[in-house]
């Protein structure tokens, strides 16, 4: 996950009582441990969730019997739905085997999580949406900031209060929406102030690709900084998009097997209704701040604009995301795209061989695969290439970037 979904992620499940905290940030020691418990083969995340793990258990104090880790889990094609039972292997071969994993799954939109599941799962999804949120507004004033450090300073703080609001007990879900959109409005105001010159013409890039590396600084060598630092702003695929990728499985699996008079079908249709109210309310409070920034009505018109590549009806997984969403941001006018992906990762190898296809469709969209391995590797020069790639792209493109209101040349934001 994202560093903040995780933290407010963390708040939900303190709301019902359970003492959750974070993985500590990754660090070398994490690739050793993680590397130390794998032959080579495995992808990244493995690597990176496995080894945090195991730093934990390292910790002096550390209970077997008292700790539980959270390891979602999947049925789709590719090698994550082994995360969770090698996870428990390792734990079962170091002696830890009293530790318990929690496991829920998307098969069932992740519905599995015992009993608080329906309140967790409801602050869960507020807490996604608001970490998409925060992570917008990091990105979109970072670039733009006169004094480097004031962005990340205030999204540490403003974490820490919606943090605060997640993690409050006995709260119904319209008070805790009300909470946060009132805890929102103060960000919203906190970054608006944020001394900052906003300047059209910096290249836009768009960040898709495998969801932990993608949005896992640690993995992907904090590519959107160094995007950044090279004169360029980012706009990175959120986590939301996943959730609302797996409902749609979810409801294709039910209509297949059972059709839609049903009552599997009926829970379906009601959570979808509910999760969209709840990100309705969420990002009315910051709507107007994101104008230029807005992500997709609904996932049907990401698998759409994905179709004539990859069919969703028969690919699996984030690759029919990851070109969906190219194609999408080319519409709102990016400079550029990069697929952040763990080396060989089986999505980011299908996208690579489809980005050709795609680009000649988008007047030539510069579109760039960068894998990681947790080996040391020369980003920097491919990113500055990349960067000259989007700046000629830019000059020459059709589709115009809207810019907020807030930026030179534009109508004043009224508040
Ligand atoms: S999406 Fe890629 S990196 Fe993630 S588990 Fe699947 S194959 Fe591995």
């Amino acid at each position: 996950m994202a560093y903040a979904s995780a933290r407010l992620m963390s708040g939900a499940f303190r709301s019902v009582g359970i003492e959750a905290r974070i993985t500590p940030h990754s660090s070398a020691d994490t690739l050793e441990l993680g590397g130390l418990v794998s032959s080579g083969e495995e992808c990244l995340p493995h690597k990176v969730t496995v080894g945090d793990f195991l730093r934990i258990c390292r910790e002096p104090g550390f209970d077997p019997q008292k700790v539980a880790f959270f390891m979602p889990t999947a049925q789709g094609p590719c090698r994550f739905g082994q995360y969770a039972p090698y996870l428990r292997r390792v734990l079962q071969e170091q002696g830890l085997g009293d530790v318990l994993v929690l496991s829920p799954s998307s098969a069932d939109g992740y519905d599995g999580l015992g009993d608080s599941a329906g309140e967790v799962m409801r602050s869960g999804w507020m807490a996604l949406v608001v970490g998409d949120i925060l992570a917008k507004f990091q990105l979109k004033t970072r670039p733009y900031e006169l004094t480097a450090g004031d962005t990340d300073a205030l999204f540490e703080e403003q974490l820490e209060s919606i943090e605060a609001v997640m993690a409050k007990p006995n709260l119904s879900p319209s008070r805790r929406i009300a909470r946060l959109q009132s805890a929102l409005i103060i960000m919203r105001d906190c970054f608006r102030a944020i001394p900052a010159r906003y300047e059209p013409g910096r290249p836009l890039i768009g960040l898709v690709g495998e969801i932990f590396c993608r949005l896992n600084t640690f993995s992907n060598e904090d590519v959107a900084r160094r995007i950044e630092r090279l004169g360029g702003e980012c706009w990175l695929s959120d986590i939301s998009e996943w959730v609302w990728y797996t409902n749609w499985r979810q409801q294709q699996d039910i209509v297949t097997e059972q059709g839609r008079f049903n009552l599997d079908y009926l829970k379906h249709c009601l959570k979808t209704h509910k999760q969209h109210g709840y990100e309705h309310s969420l990002y009315a409070a910051v709507r107007q701040d994101l104008i230029g920034y807005e992500e997709p009505q609904e996932v049907g018109e990401i698998l759409r604009l994905s179709e004539p590549f990859l069919p969703p009806q028969g690919c699996l997984g984030e690759m029919v995301l990851s070109v969906g969403k190219t194609i999408y941001l080319y519409g709102k006018g990016a400079d550029g795209i990069i697929d952040i992906s763990p080396f060989t990762c089986m999505n980011g190898v299908v996208c690579e061989a489809i980005y050709p296809s795609v680009s000649g469709a988008c007047e030539l969209l510069p579109i760039r695969n960068l894998y990681f391995d947790g080996v040391n590797r020369n980003v920097e020069r491919d990113l500055e290439i990349f960067l000259d790639l989007a700046r000629a792209y830019q000059r020459r493109k059709t589709r115009p970037r809207r810019y907020p209101a807030y930026f030179e040349g534009v109508a004043r934001l009224s508040k």
